[in-house]
């Protein structure tokens, strides 16, 4: 069981580098700066040629509108946010000497880069006396805190969340009473945030973030009060309804920083005599985060290698217009080009559909979930690389707690049980809106005539699609079946 953590108290300037922690709540690494005394705070754009996870363009856009939100938040308290860019090794000793810090605080990441990263910054101010203290809230527990029985890392989702839910997760901190800066701050000169050019080029791709999110602590409680109000008592069965608002949509507000995952949890919690289903769900959700970066931190390859090694020399194809098809949501089946043009107008994908979405790249097209990986990361707005990494992983049968690796999901089916009336495809497949519900899930299936009374006709107006369902299918469970004779255990099912 795990207590609260405790600080020994500090004194004098603290100089608090943030992260992926732009928020005054729940802010640890704050909090104690701000109850020592005078600080600088500080985010570097960080510029490492070895980071094999550079910040996708989805990922930059919300970062520019993080910050600003994060900047005006703290003029109106009179605090001022260096940003800096370059190599946070030099940057943070650089800045705390200019500043006569006597400590630097970060609240702890523990992606493998960043933790090499950490170490290595952490070493540079200690050989020049600064000290430094590293609390914790990025999670809910710390990854090398849980343990199974024989004291070793979690491959398996339940007994996982039965030994975190077991745990005594800290309660959140309040925002600080009261921050002041260090007077020797007045001269340092900060980058400006609109010099980084993390906003994209093609500005109707921006246009579409821009209406669906508002990156900010402000739009992440606004978020969760939506959420609390109207959608959490419906969780357990709204969450698979790809046409309803029944998610928190707080991945990308959850990613930044922007809303801490112990606030969620508590006041989950405290909300369990209201909506007990909902709330253990969400909860369960929650802890499925964590999992994710269990799994990261124990195998730091995870972004790229499969956690099976039976998978590592599995055939994937190679076909560049096929991955494009589907990037463009050109595929002809429906549901599909929904989820793929969701993902480039929002910058978000329900997630029954990145299952859909992504069983269909990597079976029905063989291609290589890293690819998908690769273009999720490029496009989402919540691109995390534990939770996308151990989604594709979990999709393709490669993880650690995967889905069956037989398992190919039915878009038609899928479509069919989770966008009866076609809702979700209408709204982002309006080419086939006029069509009826009994032919929108699988419009190749329908006569060409009944189709013309609808004004559509196939290979014109939309595609047909790309593979047949069944003969792919088909490949991808010989394809599997290399992976089956390692292991003894015979192709079976459907779903
Ligand atoms: P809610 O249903 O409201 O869930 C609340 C929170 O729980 C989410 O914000 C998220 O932080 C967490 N969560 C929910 N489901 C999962 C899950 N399966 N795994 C890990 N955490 C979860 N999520 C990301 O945040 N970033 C990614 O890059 C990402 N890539 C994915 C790739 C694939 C192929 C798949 C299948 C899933 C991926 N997910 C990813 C997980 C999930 O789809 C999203 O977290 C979820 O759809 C976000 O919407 P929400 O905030 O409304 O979720």
């Amino acid at each position: 069981m795990l207590g609260p953590m405790t600080h020994p108290p500090l004194s004098g300037p603290s100089l608090v580098w943030l992260r992926c922690d732009l928020r005054l709540d729940d802010n640890p690494a704050l909090d104690l700066a701000a109850k020592s005394g005078p600080m600088a705070l500080l985010f570097i754009l960080e510029e490492d040629p070895a980071d094999p996870w550079p910040l996708g363009g989805a990922s930059r856009w919300w970062l520019h509108h993080s910050l600003c939100s994060f900047e005006s938040t703290l003029r109106s308290l009179d605090i001022k946010l260096f940003l800096r860019r370059g190599t946070p090794q030099q940057i943070v000793p650089d800045l705390a000497i200019s500043m006569g810090a006597r400590q630097v605080i970060w609240n702890n990441r523990h992606e493998p880069h960043a933790v090499a990263r950490d170490k290595a910054t952490k070493m540079a101010l200690e050989a020049m006396g600064i000290a430094v203290h590293v609390p914790s809230s990025a999670l809910l527990v710390d990854p090398q805190h849980v343990r199974t029985a024989s004291g070793g890392p979690f491959r398996v989702f339940t007994p996982f969340a039965k030994a975190c839910g077991s745990c005594d997760i800290p309660q959140p901190v309040p925002c600080p009473d009261a921050m002041v800066m260090a007077p020797a701050c007045a001269d340092i000169v900060s980058d400006r945030l609109e010099d980084w050019k993390l906003l994209p080029r093609t500005p109707d791709w921006a246009g579409g973030l821009r209406d669906s999110w508002q990156p900010g602590e402000a739009g992440a409680l606004k978020a969760w009060k939506r959420f609390k109000t109207d959608a959490l008592n419906d969780y357990a069965a709204a969450r698979d309804i790809p046409a309803q608002n029944g998610t928190s949509c707080l991945s990308p507000h959850m990613h930044w920083g922007e809303i801490s995952p112990r606030r969620l949890w508590h006041e989950t919690q405290d909300m369990a005599h209201i909506c007990a289903s909902g709330v253990q769900k969400f909860l369960a959700e929650l802890l499925w985060r964590e999992f994710a970066h269990h799994l990261l931190a124990h195998n730091p390859l995870m972004p790229t290698e499969p956690l099976q090694p039976r998978f590592k020399h599995f055939p994937w194809r190679q076909d560049k217009e096929a991955f494009d098809r589907w990037t463009r949501g050109q595929t002809g089946i429906p549901i599909i080009d929904a989820g793929m043009r969701q993902l480039w107008q929002m910058g978000w994908m329900h997630n029954r559909v990145r299952m859909i979405v992504g069983s269909f790249l990597v079976k029905n097209l063989l291609l290589p979930w890293q690819d998908g990986q690769a273009w999720f990361w490029d496009t989402l707005v919540d691109a995390d690389l534990a939770n996308n990494a151990a989604g594709w992983q979990w999709i393709a049968g490669c993880g650690a707690d995967a889905a069956p690796y037989f398992r190919v999901f039915n878009p038609v089916l899928q479509s069919t049980k989770f966008d009866p009336a076609g809702i979700y495809i209408r709204r982002f497949v309006p080419e086939l809106a006029a069509l009826p519900d009994d032919s929108i899930h699988a419009p190749w299936q329908a006569p060409p005539l009944r189709m013309a009374e609808f004004g559509i006709v196939l290979g014109r107006d939309y595609p047909f699609p790309m593979v047949d369902l069944a003969q792919s299918r088909a490949r991808a469970l010989a394809a599997l079946s290399l992976v089956s004779v390692q292991t003894g255990k015979p192709p079976q099912s459907r779903l």
